[in-house]
């Protein structure tokens, strides 16, 4: 056992140098091919770890393609193709046919094509089934001269949103019978959780905006502390800014601030830029995605949370680590 978190691991274990123009610890690994610079990303979903044993295979298929894409739209990379590898405990084709359907409809929306993959059985020893696991590396490309990462943030840079925060976490927690909201929002939510939608369009408008950028999959705190940790620098934040929807707003300003701080699987962007781009960037918002100004960076390292009140907040939020320990 080991008492370091999962970034910690990766820090130790998996982390060398390389002459790539960008490697571990970014969302995305830049490889330099002739004149063209690839965008290279891979995400796994676990049953029980990332997704119910009961969800929809379409939702499923979707998700497990969204999730990687939207690597890739941090990066401002276009799509081009897939890799797709498959552990299932038995050959379901009705499970098969809806998961399929949910990952193509998704593929053909960004013209990427599936190239490959691996499938096999997941039986453990001595026991009947293991569960379903999903290993997807995505594949784009990105105009060399344009391409970002988490490291580009300067000092006095806005700090920016897309969409709004929360609504995933808050269905998951409707899910598990935490919290309940009328009908209507109920859906949404689990729209949110089950169907994001990577912001690839967004991604590509910003290169040559953002001075670097980040999906959110493990909640803004941690997702913005990679690009202030690999930028090295710090930020103030106004939690208050923090875009959400009306029924978030609705609830007590703790729970508002655990699900927008650290709710994960939102898959928007946060992204810095420097002040002179905020009229562009703010041009680039949509009634469905809009863009938010969160707050600033700054010199002193470390991430300062401002209240409602403007007062500076203690917190021990964090974001989801796969290996924090449990308390
Ligand atoms: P993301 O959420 O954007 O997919 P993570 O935050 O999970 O990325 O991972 C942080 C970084 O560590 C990424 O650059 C990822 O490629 C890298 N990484 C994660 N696991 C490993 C591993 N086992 N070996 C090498 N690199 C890894
Ligand atoms: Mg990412």
């Amino acid at each position: 056992m080991s008492g370091l978190g999962e970034f910690e691991l990766i820090a130790r274990f998996f982390t060398r140098p390389t002459l790539e123009r960008q490697g571990v610890g970014d969302d995305c690994a830049l490889i330099d091919v002739d004149s063209q610079t690839l965008a290279l990303t891979t995400d796994m979903l676990l049953e029980g770890v990332h997704f119910l044993p009961d969800v929809d295979p379409r939702s499923l298929g979707h998700k497990s393609l969204a999730v990687n894409l939207s690597d890739l739209a941090a990066a401002g990379a276009r799509p081009r193709c897939f890799l797709l590898g498959l552990a299932l405990p038995q050959a379901d084709e009705e499970w098969l046919f809806g998961f399929s359907q949910g990952l193509f409809a998704l593929a053909q929306r960004y013209e990427c094509a599936l190239v490959g993959g691996d499938m096999t059985r997941s039986v453990r020893i001595g026991d009947a089934s293991g569960g379903v696991a999903i290993s997807i590396t995505a594949i784009g490309d990105v105009p060399r001269e344009l391409c970002r990462g988490r490291s580009g943030a300067n000092i006095g840079d806005d700090i920016w949103v897309s969409g709004r925060l929360g609504d995933a976490m808050l269905g998951l927690e409707i899910r598990r019978g935490e919290l309940d909201l009328p009908e209507e929002q109920r859906a949404e939510c689990f729209r949110r959780m089950d169907r994001p939608e990577p912001r690839i369009a967004l991604g590509r408008e910003l290169l040559g905006l953002a001075s670097a950028a980040a999906d959110i999959s493990d909640g803004l705190l941690g997702d913005l502390g990679h690009i202030l940790d690999r930028s090295g620098v710090g930020a103030e934040i106004d939690t208050a800014a923090v875009p959400r929807s009306d029924w978030t707003r609705g609830l007590d300003i703790a729970t508002q601030r655990r699900l927008v701080l650290t709710g994960g699987d939102e898959y928007e962007l946060v992204f810095t830029a420097p002040t002179m781009h905020r009229g562009a960037i703010a041009a680039l918002a949509t009634p469905e995605v809009p863009l938010t100004r969160i707050g600033r960076t700054e010199e002193a390292t470390g991430m300062r949370l401002r209240g409602e009140d403007g007062k500076l907040i203690e917190t021990t939020l964090r974001s989801f680590d796969h290996f924090a320990p449990r308390t």
